[in-house]
């Protein structure tokens, strides 16, 4: 459960124009998202693609 928390959806945030996924190590968007679309997905194997930072959950 803690973990879960390391991620923050500014999508929950009402008037909030993104929807995006950071990294929370180096702040890179890992998953960018405008509404249902994907702009940005900067994943290798789990790991942020900038620092190589280990990412849990998952993912679609
Ligand atoms: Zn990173």
């Amino acid at each position: 459960m803690d973990k879960g928390l390391y991620y923050v959806y500014v999508g929950n945030i009402p008037g909030h124009p993104g929807n995006n996924t950071y990294c929370p190590k180096c702040k890179e968007i890992i998953i960018g998202r405008i509404g249902y679309s994907i702009t940005k997905y900067d994943l290798i194997d789990g790991n942020c693609g900038q620092c190589n930072f280990k990412i849990a959950g998952v993912w679609d």
